[in-house]
């Protein structure tokens, strides 16, 4: 008996000691059917009173608390390599945090803009945050595979996992990354900071607005597409990606629909780009709102830009959206280290930093390389 049954049961016990008979039987129907009556959102919460509401959230809590920990996102990244490639990926801002000088030591530390960052259970937190942790999900370094996952293949667990972290409810109750992090290795704390940090640039002749890390790299993206145009193996393809009206989104400051956390749009590391008339797919939660059953559809009723330009993203720095399970094919975010950390060729361009292949970075620095990778990812 699992720990969530477990306080099904304790659930019921106490109904049982202290309800009437409407309550009993909703809590057993809760023990017959957890996963629907739970995730979907099924709880009539009006029929019980106060004590029970909150011995329900609580159950909940401790529910998305193991889901949290046991997700695939992450485990296949030591911690440790995690933030030996966040110095190589970020030299000029990222510092090590040297043993004697952290109080917390055995758990990991490391220095962003001259504050201490402490990982505390997958949680890279500040000092005042540490004993916040179970308020925040963990900083996950995710798989990302060599290929589009295939619908086809996917198992019925899968499909079931992705169906439940697909719902409204699940994804409005899930717990954010903590911002604190993010905030400052991209130098933003608010929407003010943002001139200090965005260049204003041209990227397929659509203004964007882009954070300086990821200005550079993303000029090359550009050069080298331009470039295929007059490569014969692939001019075909990439004209006709340049021509049919690619719209291009970068920084705006917001959330990711429906959930807590912040988009990577907010600090300007982000573009879409997209077709601007085309009627396939390109963003799971667009279909799933069109009750579409998308988690089976077949990669082809997507629109992907052509494989030629998404290497040249991913070759310097950039992660595409389409290669997630919940995907957004006209996605594109700077986030070299997750590139590395799955093994990767990475050109870094930005800053101080020197081009070094994969190999070369694990070489001068000992990061293990992942042997075996798995998918599962969700919506970013
Ligand atoms: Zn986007």
């Amino acid at each position: 008996m699992n720990k969530y049954i477990m306080c099904l049961f304790l659930l019921a016990t106490q109904i049982l000691f202290a309800q009437t008979s409407v309550e009993v039987k909703s809590a057993v129907a809760l023990i017959e059917d957890p996963t629907t009556q739970i995730v979907d959102g099924a709880i009539n919460t009006n029929t019980l009173n106060a004590t029970m509401e909150s011995n329900i959230s609580n159950v909940i809590e401790e529910k998305t608390e193991e889901e949290d920990e046991s997700s695939v996102e992450d485990g296949e990244f030591s911690v440790s390599n995690i933030f030996k490639t966040l110095l190589i990926t970020y030299p000029h801002i990222v510092k090590t945090v040297p043993k004697a000088e952290n109080p917390h030591h055995p758990d990991l530390a490391i220095n962003v803009r001259g504050i201490n960052f402490y990982n505390v259970n997958g949680r890279f937190l500040s000092e005042e945050e540490r004993k916040n942790w179970k308020k925040y999900t963990s900083n996950t370094i995710y798989s990302y595979p060599r290929e589009i996952p295939n619908p086809k293949i996917r198992t019925k667990d899968e499909i079931k996992l992705m169906k439940k972290q697909g719902s409204k409810y699940y994804r409005k109750r899930k717990k954010p990354t903590y911002y604190g992090f993010h905030r400052a290795l991209y130098g933003m704390k608010n929407l003010s900071d943002t001139n200090n940090q965005i260049m204003k640039t041209r990227l397929f002749g659509k203004q964007v607005l882009i954070h300086q890390f990821a200005h550079d790299s993303l000029k090359q993206v550009e050069k080298e597409v331009y470039a295929l145009t007059n490569d014969n193996d692939y001019k075909a393809e990439v004209k006709k990606f340049l021509k049919e009206g690619t719209i291009v989104y970068s920084f705006f400051w917001r959330t990711i629909a429906g959930s807590k956390s912040r988009s990577l749009h907010s600090y300007g590391v982000a573009v879409d780009v997209l077709e601007e008339n085309s009627k396939k797919a390109m963003y799971w939660l667009w279909r799933q709102n069109q009750k579409i059953d998308w988690i089976r559809e077949p990669i082809s009723v997507r629109w992907n830009p052509p494989n030629s330009v998404v290497q040249i993203f991913e070759k310097y720095g950039f992660v595409w959206g389409g290669k997630w399970n919940f995907y957004d094919t006209m996605h594109f975010e700077y986030k070299p280290e997750i590139l590395i950390l799955n093994g990767y060729d990475v050109t870094l361009l930005n800053q101080q930093a020197i081009p070094l292949t994969t190999e070369e970075f694990a070489n001068q620095i000992k990061i293990e390389l992942p042997t075996n990778q798995t998918e599962t990812q969700t919506n970013k």
